[in-house]
């Protein structure tokens, strides 16, 4: 699970369990006021409700206590009672039906109604007669769906009971009082008798005509209690109800109100607890949401800039703050930065070690093309060398042969024929001593001896060595050297040798009729000899390498013309002991100059 997700959960774990218990709590609690608080009000009510029914009644009853007591209703006037007492039932507006007085037989002797008639046996005039105030129970008067009551009160002149006062009373006022209670749309106020007998109710029709015995409160307002229970009603619902007893009557008060409207309070409450703990999850959920990428955004673009690193385009990540996190993304930054700084000099110390290895493995792949071409050069020196040597053998052969073989030959070609052996013979101890030289410089075996030397001395004797050969093969070797000529450093012999090399080839390369110019030239501080010649010429890519070992430009032309590719290789090796270098310039078919510096002697 990413880190984020966690804190998320997190949060809903620590804020939402115990947002969850403290708004249960809250509604429980809520719920039990309201409960509370909703019963108090219908207990209220109901008590209300039945003490205006007892102060409603207590009126009538202190009415008919004064009425019985005035003068009039003593005095039993007709004229002045009709007066008297009609101005009590139009002034009540409809609470007198009408007033009646008894004698004490039970007879009526008056009636604002003016009816007759006698109620001896009714039990308000005997308990009146017995001089107490009484009320009946509550009946059905003739007009329908409406009751009423006899309240009777016995009449005395000086404490004697003279006749009965009564009154039939209409309760449609006292029903107004009790409709005025608040019960809500679907709740219902009614009064029971005794015997629970309706005796009030919205609806009229009911009255008296329907007995409840199968509700709680009924039952219980019987047993002449008051209190509020929820139940369910004669009607199947479930209500919450007040009931309430009127002792002085026996009537039973019993407010219902449907328990689902009496505890919407409850269920506003509950709605409410709801809403507000929908709202706090979300302000949590929100609020965890913002840390939560507060805190992991920093670690986001740490992960994000080690992977970057890791691939070798890393830049900085940004310090956002100055915690922990800020101070890790700073420390990440420096690292990774160090860590970029090391792999990029090992980088370089890689390339250069690869170019070394490159260079090394270049040279390698060089010097191995050298020992291939070494090679190849060896093979060729063999046969070369081969033929060269088994060229002079043979014409020795035939000539050391024809000698055995003509013991009476003219004494002028046995001489020619011994000449041919001997020259053979030197030409192949050159060669032998060519290579014998070459070995031993390679070796570093070649002694010098470095003296004072002249130059012209060497000159003179190498044109010794080629002058009758030139003669022969009517080349004209020329001489330009100074009078007076500075004696040099150098070990004569191989000077010579050098000079004979050089000589011989610009010989052996320069066509009939051609021509050789020696030279020397004073430098200051060196003299520079050089060789000059009219011959073939060498190509200008091939002028490097006719100082390698057995190396030849031409094979058909050296065929003809003899040599082993080693004279040019000694020369430069001796001119390099005596620290110059041989130079060349040479095209072909325009002659070549071969050139060298050599130091002065000190004076
Ligand atoms: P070689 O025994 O073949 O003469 P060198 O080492 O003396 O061997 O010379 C190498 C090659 O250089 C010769 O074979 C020839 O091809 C070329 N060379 C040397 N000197 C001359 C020259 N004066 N003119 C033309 N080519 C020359």
């Amino acid at each position: 699970m990413r880190i984020r997700s966690e804190i998320i959960l997190f949060f809903l774990l620590i804020s939402v369990i115990p947002l969850s218990i403290v708004a249960y709590i809250s509604y429980d609690n809520g719920k039990e006021a309201i409960r509370a608080s909703v019963m108090e009000k219908l207990l209220g009510a109901t008590e209300n409700t039945g003490n205006a029914i007892d102060n409603w009644m207590a009126a009538r009853k202190d009415d008919m206590r004064v009425i019985s007591q005035s003068r009039i209703v003593v005095s039993k006037d007709k004229k002045q009672l009709h007066e008297y007492l009609d101005t009590f039932v139009r002034g009540y507006r409809g609470v007198y039906r009408e007033f009646f007085i008894l004698d004490l037989n039970g007879s009526i002797i008056f009636s604002t109604l003016d009816r007759e008639g006698n109620a001896g046996n009714e039990r308000y005039f005997t308990e009146a007669a017995n001089g107490k105030l009484y009320v009946s129970d509550v009946s059905l008067s003739e007009i329908p769906g409406s009751s009423e009551m006899i309240i009777a009160n016995p009449v005395k002149n000086n404490g004697t009971i003279t006749g009965i006062m009564a009154a039939r009373v209409s309760l449609e006022n006292l029903y107004r009082i009790i409709e005025n209670i608040d019960v809500g749309k679907s709740g219902e106020v009614f009064i029971v008798n005794k015997d629970g007998n309706i005796i009030f109710h919205k609806n009229r029709s009911m009255i008296l005509l329907r007995s409840i015995d199968d509700n709680h409160a009924v039952r219980e307002v019987r047993y002449e209690k008051n209190g509020i229970a929820e139940y369910i009603n004669y009607k199947g619902e479930k209500v919450l109800g007040s009931y309430y007893w009127l002792p002085l009557y026996r009537w039973g008060l019993i407010v219902e109100e449907n328990i689902d409207e009496a505890y919407t309070g409850v269920v506003t409450l509950g709605r409410l607890m709801v809403t507000v703990s929908f709202f706090a999850i979300i302000g949590v959920v929100f609020l965890a949401v913002v840390i939560s990428r507060r805190l992991t955004e920093p670690i986001k673009s740490l992960e994000n800039g080690a992977i970057d690193l890791v691939k070798g385009n890393f830049r900085p990540i940004p310090v956002t703050s100055s915690n922990e996190i800020g101070r890790l993304a700073e420390i990440f930054n420096q690292t990774a930065s160090e860590l970029l700084f090391i792999r990029k000099k090992l980088e370089d110390r890689i390339q250069l070690a690869n170019h070394d290895l490159e260079k090394k493995n270049r040279e390698l792949i060089d010097a191995n093309e050298g020992l291939k071409k070494l090679d190849v050069m060896k093979s060729e020196f063999i046969s070369l060398i081969s033929h060269e040597l088994k060229t002079p053998l043979s014409t020795i052969k035939v000539s050391a042969e024809y000698l055995e073989t003509d013991d009476n030959a003219d004494p002028v070609e046995r001489k020619e024929m011994l000449r041919v052996i001997i020259k053979n013979i030197d030409r192949q101890t050159r060669m032998i001593n060519d290579i014998l030289d070459l070995s031993k410089m390679e070796a570093g075996k070649m002694e010098f001896q470095f003296e004072n030397v002249d130059m012209r001395e060497i000159v003179n004797a190498v044109i010794e060595n080629i002058g009758q050969l030139a003669l022969k093969k009517k080349i004209t070797i020329s001489l330009d050297i100074p009078d007076s000529l500075p004696q040099i450093i150098a070990d004569k012999e191989k000077l010579i040798i050098v000079l004979n090399n050089l000589a011989g080839n610009a010989f052996k390369f320069t066509p009939e009729g051609g021509s050789i110019l020696i030279s020397v030239k004073d430098l200051g501080d060196s003299i520079e000899v050089s060789m000059k010649d009219t011959g073939i010429g060498i190509d200008k890519e091939k002028l490097e390498k006719i100082f390698d070992k057995f190396y030849q430009v031409d094979s058909t032309s050296r065929r003809k013309i003899g040599g082993c590719g080693l004279g040019l290789s000694i020369a430069s090796g001796i001119i390099r002991t005596h620290g110059s270098q041989i130079h060349v310039e040479s095209k072909p078919g325009g002659g070549s100059t071969f050139s060298f510096r050599l130091k002065k002697a000190e004076p």
